[in-house]
């Protein structure tokens, strides 16, 4: 399998890549991305000889079928990452909420959050290939909360790789922050900075695009890397737990093979949406994939009319911090797979020199024959907090806004699996305040709610609140360049 690139080849990149060179350099011509030249097929005998298969069997023929160039014992070693889930048999655990709908829970990993499905196996591979090549990189990652934890968690001691991680100072919870300052590990490095998460961003996309920044970094023979989810080395994991989903249901007896159902997932970067995409495009039976976002309704605005426009549009904080997004990177691919190359350079250079984008709606039809989409505000999302808290159920703010888009979206009546893409542990305030009861500092809604709703806070959250502060740097933003030179 190689890649392509979605903006078409400008002549000096190579048009077509392997997987891990796609890995290690994953900017594509023009500022495009890359994408699989041609997605594999899985049959009804695949989704048959893997009902009862184990998780991580399931991703290996996954790789089979992408037949990309990682070799077996690496991918396996990849794979051990999911022994340090919970369960790592089954790292995804599907739970019935309702009858008909089903959450599947992709934070059982080390930092509670959806991002380890991805970037745990990711980190190993990419570490691995760089010190097979004699390369040493540096990623650099900007996060308002959970994309910070996870890389560091993936990276480190490991060979070849260096992190840098830039965080708003005062503009993540506390158990956010906790997992990052307190990561101890001598190749990583935590930077909080006097802003907010866009300043943060914003420095991070200003030293990427720095020639003078590359070339000091060139100095000491490291070349940059970036661990967001426009990695497609992310996106193949993130097919994995959509196939493994449907089949626990098929399991379960909830549905019958072939049966189609809904997926609904909390979207911002696109990155979990898309994976859905490509498990129905190779085959998995999927009426809709039903797409929830919070105010910052970019991706619903996109999905329902048409119009990509950020020109009438600001960032608005929420209590899903993860879904604060308005450039929602990975919708780029869909756009190449609908209308290919040409037509998405043209849409994304509009979206760059203009802020606004629109389909034709012959278009926006193609678009919803496999998307629909909703949004909701952060009381809808408190709403459905406490009514599911009281059935039994606790859910963090990024899953409670699927719930709108499985009670209103579904024009039929299959079975629907909706995403938890957080534990709750990682928001409790906002969930503790959900429930009835104002917490201050996350420790004491941690307890608030573990007390009143009988529900545990893991070891790797609690053990936080005592671990000693390994990284105590805070700067200003013309300070980032040089804190990370010197640490190189
Ligand atoms: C990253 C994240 C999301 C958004 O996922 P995308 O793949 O970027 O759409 C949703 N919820 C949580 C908790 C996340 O960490």
């Amino acid at each position: 399998m190689t890649f392509i690139e979605t903006r078409g080849n400008d002549g000096q990149k190579p048009s077509e890549v392997t997987f891990s060179e796609a890995i290690l350099s994953p900017s594509a011509s023009f500022g495009g991305l890359y994408v699989p030249k041609q997605l594999p097929s899985l049959d009804f005998d695949f989704f048959k000889a893997h009902t009862e298969s184990h998780y991580k069997d399931l991703c290996k023929a996954l790789f089979e079928k992408f037949d990309v160039d990682i070799n077996e014992a690496d991918l396996n070693a990849a794979l051990d990452r999911y022994d340090a889930f919970d369960d790592p048999e089954n790292p995804v655990p599907l739970v019935g909420v309702e009858n008909d709908a089903f959450v599947s829970e992709l934070w059982h990993g080390p930092t509670r959050a959806f991002k380890d499905m991805a970037l745990q196996p990711f980190g190993y591979i990419l570490s691995k290939l760089a010190k097979k090549r004699g390369e040493k990189y540096l990623i650099m990652a900007a996060t308002s909360g959970d994309t910070g934890p996870a890389t560091l968690e993936t990276f480190k001691n490991a060979a070849s790789v260096k992190v840098a991680c830039l965080y708003p100072d005062g503009g993540t919870s506390d158990v956010q922050r906790l997992q990052m300052v307190t990561e101890d590990a001598p190749n990583e490095k935590v930077i909080g900075i006097r802003g907010n998460f866009d300043d943060a961003q914003t420095a991070l996309k200003n030293l990427l695009a720095s020639e003078s920044f590359k070339k000091r970094l060139a100095q000491s023979h490291t070349k940059l890397s970036a661990a967001n989810s426009v990695n497609f080395g992310r996106i193949i994991f993130q097919i994995i737990y959509h196939l493994h989903s449907y089949l626990q249901l098929v399991k379960k007896g909830a549905i019958s093979m072939g049966e189609p159902v809904y997926l609904v997932v909390p979207s911002g970067n696109f990155g979990n949406a898309l994976g859905g995409y490509y498990a129905k495009k190779m085959g998995l039976p999927v009426e809709k994939i039903l797409i929830a976002s919070n105010i910052n309704n970019v991706l619903s605005d996109l999905i329902n009319k048409g119009e990509y426009d950020l020109t009438c549009k600001s960032l608005i904080q929420t209590t899903s911090p993860a879904m604060d997004i308005l450039k929602s990177s990975n919708v780029e691919r869909v756009l190449y797979d609908k209308f290919g190359p040409e037509r998405t350079k043209e849409l994304m250079d509009d979206l760059n020199e203009k802020g606004r984008y629109t389909l034709s709606p012959e278009e926006l039809s193609m678009l919803r024959e496999d998307f629909d989409a909703t949004y909701s505000s952060d009381e809808e999302g408190k709403a459905v907090i406490a009514q599911y808290a009281e059935k039994g159920y606790i859910m963090d703010p990024h899953t409670a806004t699927c719930f709108k888009a499985y009670e209103t979206l579904r024009k039929k009546s299959l079975k629907t699996v909706i995403y938890s893409t957080a534990e709750w542990t990682k928001f409790s305030p906002t969930v503790c305040e959900a429930l009835g009861h104002k917490a201050e500092r996350d420790l004491d809604a941690l307890q608030w709610v573990s007390e009143h709703y009988h529900v545990p806070v893991p070891r790797m959250i609690a053990e936080l609140f005592e671990k000693p502060i390994v990284h105590t740097t805070v700067v200003d933003k013309d300070r980032i360049e040089e804190e990370i030179l010197s640490f190189i």
